[in-house]
């Protein structure tokens, strides 16, 4: 059986979680261009980099290095039987770039699963982390509280809430990838690519909408 999907989401719509144990179970990598990244620029790549050169200077990492990494990857043996990508394509720049990869192995794109998350829950997930001033555990006021409200349960430490998770910033981030990524799901809709999953259930019911969305793949 062979896998190959893209999985869309906003932050804190659950996507990674979901990538990676359906990957697991599909016998599959789930490529995550975010990971790749951060690795390539450990191991000191010519991709990688070039990648910390625009991160450095706070600059978004350029189309054609994110698109050469994945282009790389995707060459390895492990995927062969697919992949599901987590983070990528980004941009219609990259669907295209990656619509030209597949093409060229005949081994076109099956499905993209998008994570339908309504924006109040998406803030009440994204603002509601915390993480210990002492020993950095993270929380989450919702769905994973400390037994003591504001104390860490490993250190007793301090919790408190990154500046990054107020409610500010986090709309912020929500804006640039809304504003980012309508014409992508424009571009796999027109295309009959795009499955929208309701992505405000629990782990299991969320993975279980997926699998029916991929099952309905023709053989
Ligand atoms: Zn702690």
């Amino acid at each position: 059986m062979s896998v190959r999907v893209v999985f869309l989401g906003p932050p804190g719509a659950g996507k990674g979680t979901q990538a990676r144990e359906l990957a697991r179970e599909w016998g599959v990598p789930q490529i995550a261009t975010g990971d790749m990244l951060r690795e390539a620029v450990a191991r000191k790549t010519p991709l990688g980099l070039e990648a910390k050169r625009h991160m450095d200077a706070g600059a978004l990492v350029p189309d054609d290095v994110v698109i050469g990494l994945v282009a790389e990857r995707l060459t390895q043996a492990d995927a062969t039987p697919g992949f599901v990508l987590d983070g990528f394509p980004r941009t219609v720049a990259q669907a295209e770039a990656l619509d030209r990869m597949l093409a060229e192995r005949r081994t076109p794109l099956e499905r993209v699963i998008f994570f339908d998350v309504s924006r109040p829950e998406l803030l009440r997930r994204l603002t509601g982390r915390r993480v210990c001033r002492s020993c950095g555990t993270g929380y989450h006021v919702v769905s994973a509280p400390p037994q003591s409200a504001g104390r860490c349960d490993k250190c007793g430490g301090e919790l408190y809430q990154r500046e990054d998770d107020a409610e500010g910033p986090v709309a912020k981030r929500l804006d640039v990838y809304e504003t980012q990524t309508a014409p992508l799901l424009d571009y796999y809709r027109d295309r009959g690519l795009l499955f929208p999953v309701p992505g405000e259930g629990s782990v299991a019911e969320v993975a279980a909408a997926i699998r029916r969305a991929v099952k309905t793949v023709p053989a």
